[in-house]
């Protein structure tokens, strides 16, 4: 179908933008435009004025910020999250969930913003987010705050955005020395939605093989990713071994009752959760027993 005709503004500056979010009724934010203009094509949804925020400079840039985490501009494009050296230098895991996003031309469009503002379930960068206890930098016209990532995902297509607010940038917190992450998915065919899916982060002790913190975000087994107090709390003062993590993540969405349908049983979906978190997990822990970010470990980790 063709989109129907709308009316669209670039501005070019953030303050601008704001200006005219807070202004007009019916006005949304454009930012890839991957899943918007889709939606308005099969008139899902209707938008009296698109505002293309996909060029903003503002919400374009990728900073370190002072205590060696990153600042993200929520239009980064999921290529340039890819190809940043300051990614790849300390959050390699991040860079590498955003290199197995679909192909070449979603992620030369697609944002880091539009990613999480859609919070579709089946995205890849909301649990890699939650797991890496970052935060989401909001404004309007009138106010700026920050949302944990954990709490901005609220449900199916829902967040914490409010009416003229814009997501402007993420903010993930450092990756201290004998940190690391990981990212599993289960995929049933090549260009399927992810069946289950996890993402973690460990810290391990000073010279041991003990974890000292943990944190474990699962997707599919609910509308929006969720972190795993269960499995946290196993993980945290157990060794890092494959036995021990497994142990601790075989209680893995507890309580939780993902979907049954056509393509696999809930059941099946709450193992194969077990398992996401489990590799996830086997890989956060040869990120920091290598000492770096851990680029050949989490390169094993394959498609997103
Ligand atoms: C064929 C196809 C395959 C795909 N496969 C995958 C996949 O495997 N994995 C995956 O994760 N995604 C996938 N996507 C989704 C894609 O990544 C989208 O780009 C993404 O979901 C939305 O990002 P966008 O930048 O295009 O946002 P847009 O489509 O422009 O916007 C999405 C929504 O977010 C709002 N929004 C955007 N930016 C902001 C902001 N800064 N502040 C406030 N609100 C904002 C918009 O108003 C809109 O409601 C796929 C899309 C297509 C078309």
């Amino acid at each position: 179908m063709l989109l129907e005709e709308v009316e669209y503004v670039r501005p070019t500056n953030l303050e601008d933008a704001l200006a005219v979010l807070a202004d007009v009724d019916g006005a949304a934010p454009l930012a890839g435009g991957q899943s918007l203009v889709n939606v308005l094509k099969n008139r899902v949804a209707s938008v009296d004025l698109l505002v293309d925020i996909s060029r903003l400079a503002e919400l374009r840039t990728i900073k370190r910020t002072p205590g060696g985490g990153l600042d993200v501009g929520a239009c980064v494009t999921y290529d340039e999250l890819d190809r940043s050296p300051l990614v790849r230098e300390s959050h390699f895991t991040l860079g590498e969930v955003a290199a197995h996003i679909e192909d070449q031309q979603i992620r030369n469009k697609g944002t880091i913003g539009g990613n999480c503002c859609l919070s579709d379930p089946t995205n890849n960068l909301p649990p890699i987010l939650v797991a890496l206890d970052a935060v989401m930098n909001l404004r309007s016209t009138s106010a700026r705050r920050s949302v944990q990532a954990a709490e901005f995902f609220k449900g199916y297509f829902a967040t914490a955005l409010e009416s003229g607010e814009l997501l402007v940038s993420v903010t993930v917190p450092p990756m201290p020395a004998r940190s690391g992450a990981g990212y599993a998915s289960l995929l049933v065919a090549a260009d399927a939605k992810a069946m289950a899916r996890a993402a973690a982060w460990i810290q391990l002790g000073t010279g041991g093989l003990t974890i000292t913190s943990a944190r474990v975000a699962l997707a599919r087994v609910a509308n929006v990713p969720v972190r795993d107090a269960g499995v946290e709390a196993r993980l945290v003062g157990a060794e890092a071994s494959d036995a021990a993590v497994r142990d601790a993540c075989s209680v893995a969405a507890e309580g939780l009752r993902p979907i049954d349908d056509v393509h696999g049983s809930s059941h099946y979906r709450l193992e194969m959760a077990r398992v996401m978190a489990h590799r996830a997990v086997m890989q956060a822990v040869d990120q920091a027993t290598a000492g770096r970010n851990g680029s050949e470990s989490a390169r094993r980790g394959g498609r997103a």
